[in-house]
């Protein structure tokens, strides 16, 4: 399968540092691979880089969706209105989990996005407690079970999960390979489990949590693993493109 790099940009660079970035990226970038490179601004920088984007190159995506197209949801922002602006979108962040969004929203916006044609990349993880209390897997699984609820073995087989433990989310404290390995292969047995074969042959999962260009073959390398979802390193064009390098590289 196809590998998938995504960064997360956050709340970080206006339109005009956002498209600095972009030209900086795709300099970087091979012009041509099996690995989508997605980048994911924030939502102000979405349509002016979608007129400049080297399409054969970068993929857009966004951070975040509203659970309903249209509606009186002041500073939202709904899935129809992205709607062929951007491929991807970030749901379930541990960032917007600690502003409130719980799993039945999560749930919402999923079905949200694949009502409006855009691939979610939902993001699940345990926190240090959990970890602690070797709770990793169980939460994982039921957070994926509750998020994915409203969904078809059709959508599922067009969806991407990101694992990523709370505590390796801009910390620098990455997790290791070998705990990332049980955690994604209970993902792939969830889905396996509920939605068959054919909802968990398209599946798609990332690790995420402090990737930089000197961990990241680890994780690609991992059975199960078909990407990453980078932070921090997404704001550095060379930190980024290293990374998309190495998994255009790996074989
Ligand atoms: C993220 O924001 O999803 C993330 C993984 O951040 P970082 O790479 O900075 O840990």
């Amino acid at each position: 399968m196809a590998r998938l790099i995504v960064g997360n940009w956050k709340m970080n660079l206006n339109p005009g540092e956002a498209s600095v970035l972009v030209h900086r990226l795709e300099d970087k970038l091979a012009a041509k691979s099996d690995t989508e490179v997605v980048i994911c601004p924030p939502f102000i920088d979405l349509y002016p880089i979608s007129k400049e984007l080297d399409k054969k190159k970068l993929t857009l995506g966004s951070q975040n969706i509203h659970y309903l197209d249209e509606g009186a949801f002041t500073g939202e922002i709904s899935p129809a209105m992205l709607k062929g602006l951007v491929s991807y979108s970030i749901i379930g962040h541990s960032e917007r989990r600690a502003m409130g969004e719980d799993d039945k929203l999560i749930a919402k916006k999923v079905a949200a996005a694949f009502r409006n044609d855009i691939v979610p990349v939902l993001c699940v993880g345990e926190t240090l407690a959990d970890r602690e209390h070797k709770l990793s897997t169980k939460v994982v699984i039921d957070q994926l079970t509750a998020d994915l609820a409203q969904l078809t073995a059709a959508d599922v087989a067009e969806l991407v999960v990101a694992y990523e433990p709370v505590w390796a989310i801009g910390t620098g404290k990455f997790a290791k390979p070998d705990e990332v390995s049980p955690v994604v292969a209970a993902i792939r047995q969830t889905i396996e489990e509920l939605y068959g074969e054919d909802g968990a042959a398209g599946l798609r999962v990332l690790y995420g949590g402090s990737v930089n260009p000197d961990n990241c073959a680890a994780y690609l390398k991992l059975p199960g693993v078909d990407g990453l979802l980078v932070g921090g390193a997404s704001l550095n064009y060379e930190e980024f493109a290293q990374i998309a390098k190495v998994a255009q590289d790996l074989k």
